[in-house]
């Protein structure tokens, strides 16, 4: 394969094309907590794929449910007609999600399940007869993919500033990141709920009755590994209910494990009205994401008044039977395994590890809770994410992927690791940091 030559042939998301051509990586197989690239070389997965991979890779009863359904059923129209294995997994997943959330409606990503809430949310208030609630809350650096809905409700200026007119209505709260507070705090930093009640403000700005709904990611990921400071996510909760506005979280990174519990609703005690997710639904495999919503939603739609329309929205591929499949195998593997509360046991082990870097060169910050964990360095002046990239290559060139956030490097490793595994990135992740000073 002539690499340089194929190069400009194809468009790589974001800007990863520059990136790519001045040093092409390239992976070929994977197992496991390892990815092979094309020089034979094993490099360990310190970031689940793209917090995707939380099982590990290529696992075998998930490679069978894939290979088995494309034998038999390759694709099912989801309109007006359904499949077996659709009907089981929203069974399944009902039984994982917090008390409440047992509606499922299924989408292809994470981009698509954030849309999809959005627009189940403003037409919820509609269908009710509460039409002029059309405005959405988002936060400061909260990532909710790269459609329109998501990148209006999202904070990541980078990812909003080219694409013109953003969905009007739509503002933002303060996001809760205070490296001078937060400092190093090991799991939930704890300087209370005081930054939920900038909602207040912003409600008081625009008045009650035009808010459809808030949107957070309970562990702000994609933005920088930021976790609530204990209270903020209860305080936004009391505040919604008081207003007759409807809460989503958008678990795309944090469900399915990560932070202890299956989903960081259970993990902090607060249940929200619509859920989305994505990435670990599949294991990554095939892609896959879902709303989950109350029955409160679903009856507003479905057993309102006949005259009104039913949810007027759904995808090709919504349900599809490949990733149905793929989806059931994941849950029984986690199942197998008792991965859905793995972070829990190795988070102590983890938070240990990952705090042994304070003191190393130009770290100012280490956030982590379950098996999610971002390490802040100082910018190089002038070069904002540059040294966390700088951070990233020399990582890669040891044989571990990590990601990185901005300036913080983060780690979201499969949920099978080991204890020598999370040795291995820390004493990685050490030399990188030092080297990068
Ligand atoms: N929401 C969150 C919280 C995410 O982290 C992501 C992806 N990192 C998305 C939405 C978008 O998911 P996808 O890339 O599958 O569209």
């Amino acid at each position: 394969q002539d690499l340089n030559a194929n190069l400009d042939a194809y468009w790589m998301p974001f800007t990863a094309n520059r990136q790519f051509k001045k040093a092409p990586r390239l992976l070929t197989r994977a197992d496991g907590m390892y990815f092979t690239d094309d020089k034979g070389r094993q490099i360990l997965d310190g970031i689940a794929g793209l917090w995707c991979v939380n099982a590990g890779h290529n696992r075998p009863k998930i490679v069978k449910a894939i290979q088995e359904q494309a034998a038999e059923m390759d694709f099912a129209p989801p309109f007006q007609m359904g499949h077996p294995k659709a009907f089981e997994l929203a069974e399944k997943l009902v039984q994982l999600t917090p008390a409440g959330l047992n509606k499922v409606f299924y989408t292809n990503s994470g981009s698509e399940s954030v849309d999809t809430a959005l627009k189940m949310a403003i037409a919820y208030h509609r269908v009710r007869g509460e039409g002029a609630r059309t405005r959405l809350i988002g936060r400061e650096r909260g990532y909710h993919g790269v459609n329109f809905g998501g990148i209006s409700v999202g904070g990541m200026v980078a990812n909003r500033k080219m694409f013109g007119t953003m969905l009007g209505g739509v503002d933002h709260i303060r996001h809760t990141h205070d490296p001078a507070r937060n400092a190093f705090s090991v799991g939930q930093p704890a300087h209370g709920a005081e930054f939920a009640d900038d909602l207040e403000k912003l409600i008081a700005l625009h008045d009650a009755s035009t808010i459809a709904a808030v949107i957070v990611e309970p562990v702000a990921g994609s933005t920088g590994v930021l976790i609530p400071p204990q209270g903020y996510l209860q305080r936004l909760r009391q505040i919604c209910d008081k207003h007759g506005i409807l809460l989503i979280f958008d678990e795309v990174i944090t469900g399915f494990g990560r932070t202890g519990n299956p989903f960081a609703a259970q993990t902090f005690g607060v249940t929200p009205d619509l859920m989305t997710v994505a990435k670990g639904l599949t294991n990554g495999c095939v892609p896959m994401g879902a709303v989950f919503a109350t029955q409160n939603i679903y009856d507003a739609f479905m057993n309102g008044p006949e005259h009104l329309i039913e949810f007027f929205h759904g995808y090709t591929y919504s349900a599809h039977p490949l990733a149905c499949a793929a989806a059931l195998g994941t849950l029984e593997t986690y199942a197998d395994e008792g991965l859905l509360t793995r972070a829990a046991e190795m988070q102590g082990y983890f938070a240990e590890c990952l705090h042994s870097l304070k003191g190393e060169p130009n770290v100012i910050d280490i956030r982590n809770i379950g098996l999610i964990g971002g390490v802040e360095l100082t910018p190089l002046p002038g070069e904002p994410a540059k040294r966390a990239f700088n951070v990233f290559l020399d990582c890669w060139d040891k044989g571990l992927l990590v990601r990185t956030t901005g300036d913080t490097v983060a780690l979201s490793p499969p949920l099978v690791i080991e204890r020598e595994h999370i040795d291995r990135i820390i004493d990685t992740l050490r030399g990188a940091l030092r080297r990068a000073a």
